[in-house]
């Protein structure tokens, strides 16, 4: 009798439909290919749901969710003026993302940097720097920190006031740091711990901390980087960089400056790993300014695809058929519009002819 997985789609806002659309074609050819078999259900998250439901995380949803297998999610947000629209706190991040996140306690954010030597050519950075290609897996800590500590605004002495805290608690950092330590385990056996512990006192306490569980991993080395000093190191020799860990907020800002020496946000899959459920997104968000155009980059949705066959349903060979069969797509000398042709020789193609030139290599 072949594996069941129920798989809880969420296609989110603006590209979201696009690049979803392709992925669930990519994931029903790998369920053609085996003897598994996955259960899609459809529910409305984000902007659109909350337009269609007045709820950017409707009840229905979170019961669909809390039932799947993993939650496979396109990108969510309006564009500036649309968020306009919603009340500050029902707008999709805080109405739905932040939510589904506390709700599943996905604590641990994998995103896989990385461009092969024979796709340098994506990163606009001078080939000097980026020969060998980009290897680089930056773990993000995402239920903790300034996103999920107590807010307040108000007014005192007739002046509008903002106050917003960063909480951690050892067991929130302990947690991620272990994440970290057993990723650099599996691949070089060093560990970038990336801090502000010269300004936070919240650094302070993660190095503290990393100190105490260093020991466990005796085979790892461990360089510190102050985060504002990893933003130039990025930049200037990102081949330094192996597994990257660090908390809430510099992640969130490293992973996408991280997009950008990649060539493209549409090259940063992601997987965010919970103690109750997991979820697997892009690292980018909804891209109003190319919504509709059929234009999108699909690798970071079909990576997330990879990430969750291999981390929610055992398919490790389905998930390295898939980053090969879109390497292989790239190879070929085919784009999307999203990245950079410095010699004019690349065709660029639509989210869609991506899409079936990653099917045709799946079917191959
Ligand atoms: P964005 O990530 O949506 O876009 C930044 C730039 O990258 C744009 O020029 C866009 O066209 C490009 N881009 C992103 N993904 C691409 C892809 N797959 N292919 C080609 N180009 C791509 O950032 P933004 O414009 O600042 O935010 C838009 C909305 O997304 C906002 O409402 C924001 O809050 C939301 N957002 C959501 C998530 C999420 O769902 N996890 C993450 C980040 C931002």
């Amino acid at each position: 009798m072949s594996k069941k997985f129920v798989i809880a789609v969420l296609e989110g806002d603006g590209i979201g439909p696009e690049i979803m659309a392709v992925a669930l074609d990519v994931l029903r050819a790998i369920e053609s290919k085996s003897d598994v078999e996955f259960e899609v259900q459809h529910a409305p998250f984000g902007g659109k749901a909350y337009f269609d439901t007045g709820d950017a995380f409707p009840e229905e949803t979170k019961a669909i969710c809390d039932n799947a297998d993993a939650i496979l999610k396109g990108p969510i947000g309006l564009s500036f003026e649309e968020s306009k629209k919603i009340p500050v706190d029902k707008q999709p991040e805080r109405g739905a993302l932040l939510p589904m996140r506390r709700r599943y306690n996905t604590y641990a954010n994998f995103r896989p940097v990385y461009l092969p030597p024979e796709l340098a050519h994506f990163s606009p950075l001078k080939p000097h720097v980026v020969e060998g290609g980009i290897d680089i897996m930056m773990i993000r800590e995402l239920v903790g920190g300034l996103y999920f500590g107590e807010k307040e605004r108000g007014e005192r002495n007739g002046k509008r006031y903002v106050r917003e805290t960063l909480d951690y608690d050892e067991d929130q950092i302990c947690r991620i740091l272990r994440v970290g330590f057993d990723e650099a385990m599996k691949r070089k056996k060093v560990l970038h711990n990336i801090h502000k512990s010269n300004v936070l006192i919240s650094s302070v306490m993660w190095n503290e901390i990393l100190d105490e569980v260093a020991p466990e991993y005796p085979e790892v080395e461990v360089r510190h980087v102050i985060v504002d000093a990893a933003a130039t190191a990025l930049v200037l020799n990102p081949r330094q960089f192996d597994v990257m860990v660090m908390e809430n907020m510099f992640g969130d800002i490293l992973s996408d400056l991280a997009g950008g020496i990649l060539g493209s946000l549409g090259l940063m899959p992601s997987a965010c790993i919970g103690t109750d459920a997991s979820y697997y997104e892009p690292s980018h968000g909804s891209a109003p300014d190319i919504a509709g155009k059929g234009i999108a980059n699909p690798y970071s949705m079909i990576g997330s695809v990879a990430l969750m066959l291999e981390k929610s349903c055992g398919m490790e060979d389905e998930a390295q058929q898939l980053w090969g069969a879109m390497r292989g797509v790239f190879g070929e000398g085919f784009t999307t519009a999203d990245l950079r042709d410095p010699e004019g020789k690349l065709d660029p193609i639509s989210t869609r002819a991506f899409g079936d030139k990653v099917l045709a290599r799946l079917d191959g």
